[in-house]
């Protein structure tokens, strides 16, 4: 099967929406307290997860290598209880952007594990703009996840494209922009604070995406 348009690959969790919004500082306390409940000090739990997110694009990904635990009870208890309902809302703006996005396909591209991002891109409004979703598989022992090279395959084995050269992704992770630019794809790193030189190009939020790719929003 040839596939002859380029896939947009979209991160999920502060990409879609801002890093402000809250949800990352929440993620990260259920995460610490995830760990503390194994047993981990205070001040451990927090080097861990910042250690481990570091190390391996994802803190479970580190814990599932140097500890017995079960990924989707994790799952349950770190992203399963995040009160998202209070958190994201409809975004029009993103909504109208993703809708004119038709000079490729739309694919979500994350390391959370679907139910979250699923929950996410519907708050959001806009469950109904991608094709579909590469995820980190928390059910796989051993799981791939970004930045690992061998997400990055299977993310385009699953979206049905084998040329780096169409593939794009948005990001707020260096880390994730870096490796998608050195497997040939073209990559945008959204970057809150500081500046960034990572990516191809960088922006401040996804809603200033056609600004670095315009032509992408040009219909021919
Ligand atoms: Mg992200």
């Amino acid at each position: 099967m040839t596939i002859d348009k380029p896939v947009f690959f979209f991160d999920c969790d502060n990409c879609l929406y801002h890093k402000n919004a809250g949800i990352l500082q929440l993620m990260r306390q259920r995460i610490v307290d995830y760990i503390k409940n194994m047993g981990i000090p205070d001040k451990e739990a927090h080097t861990l997860r910042a250690q481990y997110f570091k190390d391996y694009g994802l803190a479970l990904r580190g814990l599932l290598k140097h500890y017995d635990i079960d990924a989707l009870e994790y799952d349950r208890q770190v992203d399963g209880g995040l009160p998202l309902d209070d958190i994201l809302k409809p975004d029009t703006q993103l909504k109208e952007m993703l809708a004119s996005l038709t000079t490729t396909r739309k694919w979500v591209f994350t390391n959370a594990y679907y139910p979250h991002a699923e929950r996410c891109l519907k708050l959001l409004g806009i469950d109904d703009q991608f094709e579909g979703m590469t995820f980190a598989d928390y059910r796989v022992p051993d799981f791939d996840c970004k930045p690992e090279i061998a997400s990055y395959k299977r993310a385009m084995e699953e979206a049905g494209v084998s040329d780096p050269k169409m593939c794009y992704l948005v990001d707020d992770s260096a880390a994730n922009v870096d490796v998608a630019k050195s497997l040939g794809w073209t990559s945008v790193h959204v970057c809150y604070e500081v500046p960034s030189n990572h990516g191809d190009y960088q922006i401040k939020s996804i809603h200033d995406l056609p600004t670095v790719l315009p032509q992408l929003w040009k219909s021919s």
